[in-house]
């Protein structure tokens, strides 16, 4: 039995990094082990929902997150060809309504705040240049990290976040990610560069047949977040050379004049080809586990990935110190973890899939979305509200409630 408190964790990305701080606030040594040379983020935006502000205020990070971020003033649904605002969602109040505020921010910006607040944490170790390349236990209560580069890390247990195509997830799963269909083109851009509903703060999804266009301002407003996604029809079509900027530039020519405005700004240097996987029945092996895209990689319709990924770092964090602290294996509370969190990220994960069909439907069932849409009242949390819920959090520091000793942010 380990009542250790050492912590490996593959890969720092916003997951890794946010479950390395949210472990070292409850007093684990944590190694954190990313594959690129430096930490760092692509150049775009990220919509963090109620559910992940909550944890970034209890690790004292949301008002630093806040300084570079914009709070929105709605999130809003238009029709691609014709600019029509279908509906919308007032957010202004969600930090009364979920105990967190709606915020958008560069993703760079957060992944730094992340990475200054465990560097400045005794307890976080961070390495970079090291690919996880095999997880063992070569005794009973450890954990071994092989790098590629032939050195290795002991620890207690191992989390594994390292993303869509996890290395650690294969001691679980051997399944590849499945490809939507779908590619995304994304960056930011000076304000000025987008004509397009530049003085607004809102979230707007221009959804239409087999595409959409998501745009929202970032760092008070200079900057404008932009995401062309489209099904590649010559993927579909078994062609090669798909997801192209000429398929790009196809797959949107039947829009609006403003969109096709906003599209001449968008970066085309590098695509996304969309992908999730299908849920798993555990994201336990032994003495690692898994968490954020490792464990359930989702389609970005709902802007939920590192939401949840967040989400799962407060919880495992929570259940890991719960169980050292009742004289337990440390491995104890990856149960209570996994009890937590597969069921909510998993429905979400699921959900995404869901809510991209409706995004990108046509004919009749299109002409019924937009009747729905248009009469919906804005003020209807019934479709957020599961995402955002205080219920699905298993923290009680991000809860509110406190039934044992809670850290204090720093
Ligand atoms: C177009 C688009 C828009 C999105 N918008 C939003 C949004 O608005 N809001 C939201 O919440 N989510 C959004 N998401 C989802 C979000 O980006 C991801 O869910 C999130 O980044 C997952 O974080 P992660 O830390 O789990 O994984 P990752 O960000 O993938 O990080 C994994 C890290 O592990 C490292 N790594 C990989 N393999 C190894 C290895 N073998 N050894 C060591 N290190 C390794 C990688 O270098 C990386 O740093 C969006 C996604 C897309 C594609």
């Amino acid at each position: 039995m380990t009542t250790g408190r050492s912590v490996l964790i593959a890969g720092g990305g916003i997951g890794g990094l946010c479950a390395a701080l949210c472990l070292a606030r409850r007093g684990f040594d944590v190694t954190v082990l990313e594959r690129s040379p430096e930490f760092g983020e692509i150049g775009a935006g990220l919509q963090l929902a109620p559910n992940a502000t909550r944890v970034l205020r209890s690790l004292g990070l949301l008002d630093a997150v806040l300084e570079v971020g914009v709070l929105p003033d709605r999130l809003v649904l238009a029709d691609v060809t014709t600019d029509e605002e279908l509906t919308a969602l007032d957010v202004t109040g969600f930090g009364e309504q979920f105990g967190g505020p709606y915020v958008v921010a560069h993703r760079s910006d957060v992944l730094s705040i992340l990475l200054r607040a465990c560097l400045a944490d005794a307890s976080v170790r961070l390495l970079t240049s090291k690919t996880v390349v095999r997880v063992v236990e070569p005794d009973a209560g450890t954990v071994r990290a092989e790098c590629a580069d032939g050195t290795s890390y002991d620890g207690d247990v191992l989390v594994g976040a390292d993303g869509l195509r996890s290395t650690v997830r294969k001691l679980i799963d051997d399944s590849e990610p499945v490809f939507s269909g779908y590619v995304a083109y994304r960056g930011a851009v000076p304000t000025e560069r987008v004509a397009a509903r530049s003085d607004s703060r809102d979230v707007v999804a221009f959804i239409g047949h087999g595409r959409h266009f998501v745009q929202y301002p970032l760092r008070s407003g200079s900057f404008y977040n932009q995401v062309a996604v489209f099904r590649s029809a010559r993927y579909l079509a078994g062609e090669p050379n798909w997801g192209t900027p000429e398929e790009l530039e196809t797959a949107f020519e039947p829009s609006s004049a403003r969109i096709r405005t906003a599209l001449s700004a968008i970066e085309r240097g590098m695509s996304w080809p969309m992908y999730d996987r299908e849920p798993l029945t555990r994201w336990v092996h032994g003495r690692s586990v898994l968490l954020g895209d490792a464990a359930h990689p989702m389609l970005q319709y709902l802007a939920q990935g590192a939401c949840q990924a967040i989400q799962d770092a407060d919880c495992l964090a929570y259940s890991l110190s719960g169980a050292v602290e009742a004289g337990r294996d440390v491995i104890d509370g990856f149960t209570e973890y996994q009890q937590h969190r597969m069921g909510p990220a998993q429905r979400t994960q699921q959900n995404a899939r869901v809510w991209g069909d409706i995004w990108h439907t046509d004919g009749l069932a299109e002409t019924l979305r937009n009747a729905y849409l248009r009469e919906r009242d804005p003020n209807d949390l019934r479709h957020v509200a599961p995402f955002y819920a205080l219920a699905e959090t298993c923290s009680h520091s991000v809860r509110g409630g406190l039934s044992r000793a809670e850290p204090s942010p720093a």
